[in-house]
């Protein structure tokens, strides 16, 4: 494919990040990548893997230059970032970003956007429970949703990113933020925390049972204890930036909950084959639509 841009700065160089050089360098969509992190090591560890031709120290070298300029930190991290790098962007340059959540990052990015730049807030639905610069690999995006936000940018911007996503193998999606953070905090963020939760509770079982939960676990708890070992920093940015749509969404959870509870107490067995009945026709409708490879794996599928 033909190149899309002439120069990327990767700002993270992780699971995400990792995954989008594979990706580009694959489609022969980009030209030179510089990327950087916080750690030597992890620079280090990208470079040696070519995630990135060049990496840098400071986040204002790695924009130098660059005309797309890509943040694929944790969403706690962006503010502080997108104000380093200002000074720094060049005129014209594209600014997107990868998180999972996407009314605060743009509460964070957008003031520190200068005029004559451009921010697409942006985000892959896919991912894993691995994080770091060892755990990406170029195949990631491949027949995912990638999100893009469109507050209003140039066409010929929104139409650029787009396209490199595609290169990618993404389908591009553009949505609305809030709309955006209220789908993910169902599919995604809420059952984050319900796999936290319910692998904290095995745990305190597990003491009382002297390690039965781990000696007999079965298919679907052992689901529960990859997704809950998904990066901690990452997911305690997700919940503190998501507050709102994850709490609503938490909310109708319990309600529900209760009233399968209520259902069981009561031995209301219509209910509950109603109810599953309803559920597997849901989980029928996204196997028809391509979105499970049939492995339970909802980091893949819908992941952050
Ligand atoms: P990751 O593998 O943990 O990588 C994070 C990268 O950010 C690392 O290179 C890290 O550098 C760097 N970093 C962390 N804090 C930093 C800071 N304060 N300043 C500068 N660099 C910093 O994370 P990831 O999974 O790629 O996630 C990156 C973003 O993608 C997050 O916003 C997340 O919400 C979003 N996302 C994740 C997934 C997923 O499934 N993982 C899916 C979609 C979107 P060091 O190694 O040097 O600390």
């Amino acid at each position: 494919m033909s190149r899309l841009y002439d120069r990327v700065a990767l700002i993270g160089l992780g699971l995400i990040a990792g995954s989008m050089a594979l990706a580009m360098k694959r489609a022969g969509s980009v030209g030179e990548i510089v990327g950087t992190a916080r750690s030597a090591a992890t620079r280090e560890a990208a470079l040696a893997r070519g995630l990135c031709d060049r990496a840098v120290e400071s986040v204002e070298e790695a924009v130098a230059g660059a005309d797309l300029v890509v943040l694929a930190v944790p969403v706690g991290a962006m503010a502080e970032i997108a104000e380093r790098m200002r000074p720094h962007l060049s005129e014209g340059a594209t600014v997107t970003d990868v998180g999972s959540v996407k009314r605060a990052v743009i509460g964070a990015v957008a003031p520190h956007i200068p005029q004559g730049a451009t921010f697409i807030p942006g985000h892959p639905l896919a991912g894993t429970e691995q994080s770091g610069p060892e755990a990406g690999f170029a195949e990631l995006f491949e027949n995912r949703a990638t999100l893009l936000i469109d507050e209003g940018v140039p066409p010929e911007k929104l139409d650029r990113l787009a396209r490199l996503w595609q290169g990618m193998g993404a389908r591009v999606d553009v949505m609305d933020a809030d709309h955006h953070d209220l789908v993910l905090a169902v599919t995604s963020h809420a059952p984050h925390l319900i796999a936290y939760t319910m692998v904290g509770v095995a745990d305190d079982l597990g003491r009382v049972t002297d390690s039965e939960v781990i000696k007999y676990s079965a298919a679907g708890f052992r689901d529960f204890t990859r997704i809950a070992a998904s990066d901690p920093t990452m997911w305690r940015d997700v919940f503190l930036n998501n507050r709102e749509a994850t709490l609503e969404i938490l909310g109708r959870f319990t309600e529900e909950l209760f009233a399968l509870q209520r259902a069981i107490r009561t031995g209301d067995g219509d209910m509950l084959h109603d109810y599953f009945t309803r559920t597997r026709a849901i989980r029928r409708g996204i196997v028809e639509a391509g979105q499970d490879t049939g492995a339970p794996d909802f980091g893949r599928g819908g992941k952050a």
